[in-house]
């Protein structure tokens, strides 16, 4: 049977690559369609195949139904599979029209069924992280070359994350209530062999170029194995594949985890991403994030910074609170207590089927703004918020790391917030915001690798 593999956005689409691994395993011809294309729909049907499979966020959920509308109507006997973290959070998606089968849970022992003709919602039963199949990287870089020269490839170790943010889909209680703790413990708590992860890895270096590794783990310091396990990583990635990490972690693994291990990862990361979120408990507490506060922030982004890290503290804005501006100010300022002078992120808040904080919202009818894509990358708040607080947040967002970066005082941010930005600018500053990050991290080889990301990035701004 023929799959087509439809991919979205800039990033490698890795749980793509997984499901396409598999479908090699089952003598399955597969293709990856590279759906930044316009052209992506008629691409497929040209090529006529018996199955499509996506694997889109939220964000590109409604864009992949409408590609796999088009290639249906060209084609009634396709399949459409959808799998991945928006069919995981909200399976309901196989009552609309361009969805036959959705996937929750991973794609080990979902093949045999969809072969077998079985259509609706597939559950899947979840193994052992060692029981995954390899990346089909091969067959992606040829299919869509300009993945196999992209600066950065996405890997990770393990599967799930120790905690449960309100807006996450990923979160902990919601595949254990999908799952159960037994399997939740045994697949997402444990760790990939590090012999695979090193296969996988040269096989990344031999067949494309690469200059940095996405480390998708989100917490690769937490475990009880995390003392022994990451040395050992270290010492092997070091010594066989020497490609920097940009890493993901909370203040509280950060002042958890020993010297030693901090120390033996330093020579292999460029950058470790510290997730500070928010400032205000209260607003804290709304992320379900009340084991944090800013005092753990600041030490642990103080031990980062002695051993040698460059830390990217990360933040989400557009809270549903009454002064969404003021949360968002507070957040900044404690951002530039905690590291002024470093690279940040700051995102609007999306609203994620299926997660904590949508039910609040739909609880306490909070609206969604009709404006917003579910891209964070615009600064759309996905709440709908007064249209002044709208373009404020916007702005707070674009902004926020130049204001960290360069410790800008509130009264300069203050005016700033309420600056009209046309598109171009708008466009630049994105552009300067995402360059400034790269630099961080790539230092001296930031700029050439820049300049090669404007070239096959489709901004969003
Ligand atoms: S730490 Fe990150 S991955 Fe884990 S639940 Fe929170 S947002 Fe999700």
């Amino acid at each position: 049977m023929k799959f087509a593999l439809v991919c979205c956005g800039n990033e490698e689409s890795y749980g793509l690559l997984f499901v396409g691994g598999e479908l090699l395993l089952y003598d399955q011809e597969i293709k990856f369609f590279d759906a930044e294309l316009a052209t992506v729909a008629e691409d497929v049907i040209a090529w006529s195949p018996d199955f499509t499979c996506f694997s889109p966020m939220t964000t590109f959920f409604s864009y992949t139904r409408d590609i796999s509308i088009k290639v249906k109507e060209a084609l009634p006997d396709v399949v459409a599979v959808f799998g991945g973290h928006h069919a995981f959070s909200d399976p309901d998606i196989v009552d609309l029209d361009g969805v036959d089968v959705a996937v929750v849970g991973p794609v080990r022992g979902s093949i045999d069924k969809i072969l077998e003709g079985e259509r609706g919602i597939i559950k899947t039963c979840l193994t052992v992280p060692s029981d995954m199949p390899m990346p089909s990287r091969e067959q992606y870089y040829k299919d869509i070359p300009r993945m196999a020269t992209r600066y950065r490839k996405v890997m990770l170790s393990t599967l799930g994350c120790p905690w449960n943010c309100s807006y996450c889909s990923s979160s902990s209680s919601h595949i254990i209530k999908l799952h159960g703790i037994e399997s939740y413990r045994r697949y997402y708590r444990n760790r990939r062999p590090i012999d695979t992860i090193i296969e996988e890895a040269k096989e990344i270096l031999r067949l494309g170029e690469t200059y940095e590794i996405e480390w998708s783990d989100d917490e690769i310091f937490s475990g009880n194995e995390a003392e022994t396990w990451v040395p050992e990583f270290a010492r092997r990635w070091e010594k066989e594949i020497n490609i920097p990490l940009y890493l993901q972690t909370t203040s509280v693994f950060a002042l958890r985890v020993s010297d030693e291990v901090l120390d033996s990862m330093k020579n292999i990361v460029n950058c470790i991403g510290m997730g500070v979120q928010a400032i205000r408990p209260e607003s804290l507490r709304i992320y379900n994030r009340q084991w944090d506060n800013e005092e753990k922030m600041k030490k642990a982004y103080d031990r980062y910074i002695k051993h040698g890290y460059s830390v990217n503290m990360q933040a989400i804005i557009g809270l549903p609170v009454e002064d969404p501006v003021e949360d968002a100010i507070d957040t900044i300022k404690g951002l530039q207590r905690i590291g002024a002078g470093s690279i940040c992120s700051i995102y609007p808040l999306q609203i994620y089927p299926g997660t904590a904080i949508s039910k609040y919202c739909k609880e306490n009818n909070i609206e969604m703004n009709e404006l917003s894509t579910g891209d964070t990358n615009t600064g759309i708040p996905n709440i709908k918020f007064d249209p002044k607080d709208v373009k404020r947040l916007r702005n707070l967002s674009k902004l926020g790391t130049m204001f960290v970066k360069h410790n800008v005082s509130e009264e300069w941010i203050r005016i700033l917030m309420d600056v009209e930005f046309d598109e171009e600018t708008s466009k630049k500053i994105s552009l300067t915001r995402y360059k400034e990050c790269v630099m961080d991290r790539l230092k001296e080889k930031g700029e050439e690798v820049f300049e090669k990301i404007l070239k096959t990035t489709k901004l969003r701004y």
